[in-house]
């Protein structure tokens, strides 16, 4: 049989709009760790759809679940109840420890959910203008209100005027954030990821964890951790906020939760879950039967797989082989630092390396670069050690040839 010749992708899409630096590859199909593209080249997926696809592709219990699913019911409307709504909503209480949920369709939607709840909390005290605290590189969407609490001029650029009410402090700094509130009576909420994952996987520590709550008891403002996408299991703890022993007030969920099929959540603890009523939020498909049973699913088979003791496994595993092959680059200071927990590790150098993305794609792998100087690999959770070692014997040779060592 003669090969097809190879599917040109237009560089420019003349229909869609110009919103992503895409590479020039269009996907057909996948298979666990693996997609194919539509010329039938496999790429290796060290990123899951940005921190999504939790159980990789094709998956063979998750698939026949959601065919069940759309030959039952798709969609119905929140004005009936949704009993899969109950199950998905119990099992995220009992993971976390928290009290109730609400279901959106993604990220920015439960952060934006998580915003209002802070400003809420702040009227039913007699705040009138609440204000939150977030941090510098932050990512939390980009609503006008997330891109707002986001800090990233990039991402704000041209979308003037911004919500107000935000306060901005930098990461892992108890000082600053105390200055920064001293005596300000209008603080309701500090706001931030437990792992910043757009900004260049930079963690929170485990001790400025426990001190922000700390300091959210003693001036009762509520701790809002934004677990979009170092949340479900990533890190090898169901929340990455858990590795601190502590729990947030709020706590917005989406990426993972689906494996795939759009879908958010914001879980609230006792000081948040009773803030809002009927008429106060809500959405079309938030919440709808299909995405609820993908979030029953793929919880049930991480739990089953026992995913988030592979996912510390594999992610030591990977770290470590990276940490070996790039000794040299880490030694000369070309590799800034090796960053990250489980399956959620950075790689940054010493200079912009968006070029990798593509490179890698040549070679046959999928990753992503953030902040301008951060690879970033989010593998599904299924991957294996086998899998991990082939990301190094990708990757690695072509970020040496970028830093100019040979590779
Ligand atoms: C991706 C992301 C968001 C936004 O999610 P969308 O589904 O793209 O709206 C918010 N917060 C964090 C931490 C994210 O990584």
């Amino acid at each position: 049989m003669t090969a097809a010749p190879p599917k040109e992708i237009a560089a420019a899409s003349p229909h869609v709009m110009n919103t992503y630096g895409r590479v020039p590859i269009a996907l057909s199909h996948g298979d666990g760790c693996h997609v194919w593209d539509v010329n039938g080249k496999r790429y290796l997926d060290a990123l899951a759809g940005i921190a999504v696809n939790t159980l990789g592709h094709n998956h063979p219990r998750l698939v026949p679940a959601l065919q069940d699913q759309v030959a039952k019911l798709i969609h119905t409307s929140n004005y009936y109840h949704i009993p899969l709504q109950e199950t998905l909503a119990a099992r995220l209480v009992e993971l976390s420890g928290m009290t109730n949920v609400f279901f959106c369709s993604t990220g920015l939607e439960a952060n934006e959910a998580a915003l209002k709840l802070a400003r809420k909390y702040g009227h039913d005290r007699g705040i009138a203008r609440p204000q939150i605290v977030v941090y510098e590189n932050a990512f939390h969407g980009r609503s006008i209100a997330t891109l707002s609490a986001t800090g990233n001029a990039k991402v704000q650029a041209g979308f003037g005027p911004l919500v107000e009410g935000f306060i901005r402090v930098p990461l892992n700094d108890m000082d600053a954030l105390r200055k920064a509130t001293e005596g300000n009576p209008d603080v309701v909420a500090v706001f931030f990821e437990a792992i910043q994952g757009e900004g260049g996987i930079r963690p929170m520590h485990a001790e400025y964890l426990r001190q922000v709550r700390a300091l959210c008891d003693e001036r009762n403002w509520l701790l809002m951790i934004d677990e979009v996408q170092c949340g479900m299991g990533r890190t090898g703890k169901w929340f990455a906020h858990q590795w601190a022993g502590i729990q947030p007030d709020v706590m917005p969920l989406a990426k993972g939760l689906g494996s795939g099929v759009p879908i958010g959540a914001v879980v609230a603890g006792p000081k948040a879950a009773q803030l809002f009523g009927p008429g106060n939020h809500g959405t079309t498909f938030g919440g709808n039967p299909l995405a609820m049973r993908a979030g029953v699913e793929t919880l049930r088979i991480m739990q089953e797989d026992d995913l988030l003791a592979n996912a510390s496994r594999v992610g030591a595993h990977l770290r470590a082989a990276l940490e070996r092959e790039l000794a040299v680059e880490i030694g000369n200071g070309r590799v800034k630092e090796i960053r990250g927990q489980g399956l959620m590790i950075g790689i940054e150098l010493d200079r912009p390396c968006g070029a990798l993305v593509g490179q890698c794609a040549d070679n046959g792998l999928l990753i992503s670069v953030t902040a301008d100087t951060v690879v970033r690999l989010l593998p599904p959770l299924i991957m294996d050690t086998a899998q991990a070692d082939e990301v190094v014997r990708l990757l690695c040779p072509l970020i040496k040839a970028m830093l100019g060592a040979a590779p």
